[in-house]
């Protein structure tokens, strides 16, 4: 039996039909793990076997590298040859090496610069600056964020209406787009608008393309934006064809511009288009596909498809309740130490989700302390996190002023006027008298070596970093982060931005507050004041070389949006809580709501044989605590399809409550008297649920500070009147 015959036979009937199509445009809509990418690789296949198309004549389009990879992996394996020269890869990845090729047609040298978004921030400030214009009123990063928004949707300064836009901005545009052309430089948006622009202007190429490109394949299609359309589009001849495949269930990238209309504009804007639908689930069991599909089905405005399974119906649903994220966390990490341990499952197989970056400190640390290899996919460790260094930087120059790195990383962080010119002028002049660069700039401001204008920012910072020492010894470590964190500047900083990450950012700074909060030494007896230092050595040994490499056996982790397109036959996804997923920006808008219920499609679907869904009761973000309600996800998933677990002895549990909870309130000690203890949950006939945060006083005057929920807020109660019930 030929190759080709044996790759067909392991495609259903409707798979065989999409991988088999002729020269026709197709639409291949199908719901998760249907095996859409699958007919994507066996149709490359059989297009190279046995239709003799070479290599060069297809493109394949996906939507991370990773993805692109994997395809090429399997077509070889498929193939049994090498597919050098087929072009694979991303939307931009594509259109850079499109690009390179063609840089002269556009005007460029053809070792045109890519920008990051840092020097795209730079040029941006100093387009500003060339403006005489005032950051205030025009601040950089929302004007970045515009500039890529405009870009993503194929509009260029001399597009914008003057009647809608103000003057200054579509300046700013202009002058910008000027600076990088006389740079030789192009932007992230660029790539994708650039290389659109090269075909509809250029003719000859777009055809000599056009002809080249026989096959057009694209995967994750809801996904595409409205210029990685367009330019498909310009790709589009009478006698070449493209292959969309794609779920609307799993457009989760409209945040970022992605327009899952594109579907339907794909039906009408070619002349014909055969559409395919698959139905056939191959990845999960019965009771997981349905899960994913009772919550799906609360979105309104869906194209609709059946999706259903072969495979046994499998086990129930997991669903934690956990009293706080550690509990949490030591619950997923207990669990996979089991199936590890017991079950032989290889930890790759395993993988946890979470909504935002922020989630995942607590659940590194757990699973650090259980000794289980892990890898964060697609993003950095926590302590990595640019925004968690510069903080740290503050908190190591509190501790020790002849920190030169932690100095430099933060004298200017957030802007505060000092160039680079004096920077340089402090480092030579600490070589020269072997000072620090702390002591340096003491000095050279005493001696008044230093313009006034930079001299009066650098004693502004001075006395900012003597002023948090001083409260060093006062503050328990928790508040003291958090201290560092409000009035250096930081949080401001990240929170008047308007990047695409810097929401995150502070939802990392916030879970850095916890962190220290929570932090409990090493070794015993720490004196408090030793604290810091000891959290410092803690985040050194936590970022860095501890996570496993690539193709370590590893637990992946991941946030839900890196997610799509992988499954795993054992997936955890965490933090299942309204406010946190879906996300709070996300409930009151029926739009995000939806995008957010879909991102809990592709998180469900991920799992072959075992979801196991977790939310905690309260949750601890920036130092408070909160109460948190069980997301709505998952209560729209049917009853019957779940198993409450409970799987903690009380005494541990007890152990995991005590700690951590409200970092600034509670006094260390415990009360042996006291019926309720720190940390304990109570009821009260008036006020309902509460929490005790603090214990005072003795025998009859004993006090219970106790934080209600549901609005009532902190209370003083006394012990012997409050009728207090255990929960
Ligand atoms: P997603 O929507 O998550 O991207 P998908 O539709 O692209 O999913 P695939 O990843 O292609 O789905 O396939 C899901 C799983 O089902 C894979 O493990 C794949 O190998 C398997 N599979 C698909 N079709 C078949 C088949 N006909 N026989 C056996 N296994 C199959
Ligand atoms: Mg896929």
């Amino acid at each position: 039996m030929s190759e080709f015959i044996r790759n067909l036979q392991s495609l259903n009937a409707k798979q065989r039909e999409a991988v088999l199509i002729d020269q026709e445009n197709a639409l291949i809509l199908a719901g998760a793990g249907s095996g859409k990418t699958r007919v994507l690789t066996h149709r490359i296949a059989y297009l190279c076997q046995e239709k003799n198309i070479s290599p060069l004549n297809i493109l394949a389009v996906t939507f991370t590298n990773k993805a692109a990879r994997e395809m090429k992996e399997r077509i070889e394996n498929l193939l049994g040859f090498s597919t050098v020269g087929m072009w694979i890869g991303t939307f931009h990845g594509i259109a850079h090496r499109l690009l390179r090729q063609h840089a002269s047609e556009l005007g460029f040298d053809r070792r045109f610069k890519v920008l990051d978004q840092d020097d795209q921030l730079q040029i941006i400030k100093k387009v500003i600056h060339s403006l005489n214009l005032d950051e205030k009123f025009y601040p950089p990063k929302y004007l970045q964020s515009f500039i890529n928004g405009k870009k993503d949707e194929g509009i260029r300064a001399i597009d914008l209406p003057t009647e809608e836009f103000n003057n200054e901005i579509i300046k700013i545009y202009q002058v910008y787009e000027v600076r990088l052309r006389a740079n030789n430089a192009l932007d992230f948006a660029d790539l994708l608008l650039y290389a659109y622009e090269l075909f509809k202007e250029n003719m000859v190429l777009s055809q000599y393309y056009q002809r080249r490109f026989q096959h057009i394949l694209v995967d994750e299609f809801q996904d595409t934006n409205s210029v990685q359309y367009k330019w498909l589009m310009a790709l589009k001849s009478d006698t070449n064809s493209i292959m969309a495949v794609g779920d609307d269930d799993q457009s989760i990238y409209g945040w970022r511009g992605a327009r899952v209309e594109n579907i339907k504009h794909f039906i009408d804007d070619l002349a014909s288009v055969r559409i395919v639908r698959l139905e056939q689930n191959y990845r999960s069991t019965q009771i997981i596909l349905d899960a994913a599909n009772a919550v799906i089905a609360n979105n309104p405005k869906r194209m609709g498809k059946m999706l259903w399974s072969e495979k046994e119906k499998g086990e129930k649903i997991s669903v934690y309740e956990a009293f706080n994220e550690r509990d949490e966390a030591d619950y997923i990490s207990a669990k996979i130490y089991d199936l590890y341990h017991t079950h032989h499952v290889s930890l790759s197989d395993i993988s946890v989700l979470y909504r935002s970056n922020a989630q995942s400190r607590v659940l590194e640390e757990a699973l650090l302390k259980t000794g289980i290899a892990y890898r964060i996919y697609g993003g950095m460790r926590f302590f990595d996190r640019a925004e968690i260094k510069d903080a740290l930087a503050y908190m190591r120059l509190i501790a020790l002023r002849v920190d030169n790195l932690a100095f430099e990383r933060v004298i200017n962080l957030p802007a505060r006027g000092i160039g680079q010119k004096t920077i340089e002028s402090i480092r030579k002049y600490s070589t020269v008298h072997d000072l620090s660069l702390w002591h340096a700039s003491c000095e050279m401001i005493e001696r008044k070596l230093l313009p006034t204008r930079s001299a009066a920012s650098i004693q502004k910072f001075i006395d900012l970093i003597e002023d948090m020492a001083a409260v060093k010894n006062l503050m328990k470590l928790g508040a003291l982060m958090r201290h560092v964190i409000d009035f250096s500047g930081l949080m401001l900083m990240h929170e008047q931005s308007k990047a695409e990450k810097s929401q995150q950012k502070c939802e990392n700074l916030k879970e850095l507050v916890n962190a220290a909060a929570e932090f409990i030494p090493p070794i015993e007896d720490v004196a408090e004041e030793d604290l810091l230092v000891e959290f410092l050595n803690f985040a050194v040994l936590e970022s860095g070389e501890m996570q496993a490499a690539e193709h370590d056996d590893s637990v992946q982790m991941m946030t839900l949006h890196m997610a799509k397109g992988l499954e795993f036959p054992y997936v955890f996804i965490s933090g299942l809580e309204d406010g946190l997923f879906p996300s709070s920006r996300s409930v009151e808008v029926v739009d995000k709501l939806a995008e957010e219920r879909r991102l809990c499609y592709v998180g469900i679907t991920r799992a072959m044989r075992h979801l196991t869904l977790s939310y905690c009761k309260i949750r601890h973000q920036y130092g408070d605590m909160s109460y948190q309600i069980k997301s709505r996800f998952l209560q729209e998933i049917p009853k019957e399809y779940l198993q409450y677990v409970r799987n903690r002895k009380p005494e541990k549990l007890e152990k995991t409550m005590g700690f951590g909870i409200s970092p600034f309130d509670f006094v260390k000690e415990q009360n042996t008297e006291a019926e309720f203890k720190i940390g304990e949950f109570i009821n009260h006939t008036k006020f309902g649920i509460g929490v005790i945060l603090k214990l005072e006083g003795e025998g009859d005057n004993l006090c219970y500070h106790v934080d209600f929920k549901a609005g009532e807020g902190k209370k003083v109660l006394l012990a012997k009147m409050a009728k207090l019930m255990k929960l």
